[in-house]
């Protein structure tokens, strides 16, 4: 008798249990899945790249890398691979770290007036003796295909569509269009001002144009407030650097999160000694977030995509 109304709260609370259960998978974010997107994009480009192939045309990208710096070179190899795999014409120039200025130059005007090349890349950075900024303005900002050449940048600004824009954030627009996630109207917040990420982000998506449309904030290491202005966003773009910085306390709820952020972390436990974790804390954010990029596997994925979509738009425009 004394034992009935226990075991009926009991059931009660095993009830609210898997109730609170199922609302927890069902607030749990949707993932955004680079990988698979970044395999849409290639199936275009086979597409377009077979057109190209008609008219005799082969796409070529030329990817310098100046100096031994591992992490550059794994890239250098992950770029080398795609076009490869894509059918494209691949050149990896590897200079010793000893190259000088002159000498890269030289390279870079090679590059420049070979047809046979449509995208040229110089793998940053460069060893602390090379200026890296008057390597991207000696670029034919025709075959600029990471989008830092004045022009280019310009170009971004003006909303001219023959520029090229840089592949990180184009990568992170692309994501957001292919998941259905409303970009026009939407307030966008972009942590990260650099020129490689932040900014063009930032400027990409208040173009006024059926992509673009949001009114974006950008903030930054002298940002007072972050996280009030964060939470404030319908969709948050994460470019800082910073090993999970964002919590779920920067996150409104049903928001959009876009990590760029690959920062190592000490990890005793993997082979390699460290992991790779985001900008976003993705455990928690994940509870809070409508949907969510992961590290690794969300924007990674898309920048080598972007990479290869704005070599065969180069070569396209090269017609
Ligand atoms: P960056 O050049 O170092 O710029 C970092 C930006 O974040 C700066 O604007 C900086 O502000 C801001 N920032 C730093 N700490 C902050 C803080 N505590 N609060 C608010 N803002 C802060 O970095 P980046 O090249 O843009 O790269 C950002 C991240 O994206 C890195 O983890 C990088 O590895 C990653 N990334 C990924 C890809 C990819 O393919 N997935 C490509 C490029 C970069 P200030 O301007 O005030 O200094």
């Amino acid at each position: 008798m004394h034992r009935a109304p226990h075991r009926q709260a009991s059931t009660e609370k095993l009830a609210w249990l898997v109730l609170a259960g199922r609302i927890a998978c069902f607030t749990m974010a949707k993932l955004i899945d680079g990988r698979a997107i970044a395999e849409k994009v290639y199936l275009e480009l086979r597409r377009e790249i077979a057109q190209l192939n008609a008219k005799s045309v082969r796409p070529g990208l030329a990817v310098v890398l100046v100096g031994d710096d591992p992490a550059s070179r794994a890239y250098v190899r992950s770029k080398d691979k795609m076009c490869r795999e894509l059918g494209l014409h691949s050149v990896k120039l590897e200079l010793p770290a000893s190259t000088i200025q002159a000498e890269l130059l030289a390279r870079v005007d090679e590059l420049n007036r070979d047809p046979g090349i449509h995208g040229i890349l110089v793998q940053s950075p460069p060893p602390e003796h090379i200026d890296e900024s008057a390597i991207v303005r000696a670029l034919d900002p025709r075959k600029d295909v990471d989008g830092f050449h004045p022009e280019n940048v310009a170009k971004l600004v003006l909303e001219d569509p023959t520029g090229f824009v840089p592949c990180t954030p184009l990568g992170a627009q692309r994501l957001l269009l292919e998941s259905g996630i409303e970009i026009s109207g939407a307030h966008v917040v972009v942590l990260g001002r650099s020129m490689i990420v932040g900014k063009p982000m930032a400027l990409l998506l208040m173009q006024k144009n059926k992509t673009g449309n949001a009114t974006v904030t950008v903030v930054h290491s002298r940002s007072r407030d972050l996280a009030q202005v964060t939470r404030s966003a319908d969709i948050i773009i994460a470019a800082i650097g910073r090993a999970e910085f964002v919590t779920a306390d920067h996150v409104r709820e049903g928001a959009a999160v876009i990590d760029v952020g690959i920062n190592r972390v000490e990890d005793a436990a993997s082979k390699r000694g460290y992991r790779l974790v985001g900008d976003v804390a993705f455990d928690e954010v994940s509870k809070k977030a409508s949907a969510i990029t992961p590290v690794p596997g969300g924007v990674g994925p898309m920048t080598i995509a972007m990479l290869m979509a704005n070599t065969v738009k180069a070569a396209k425009q090269s017609l």
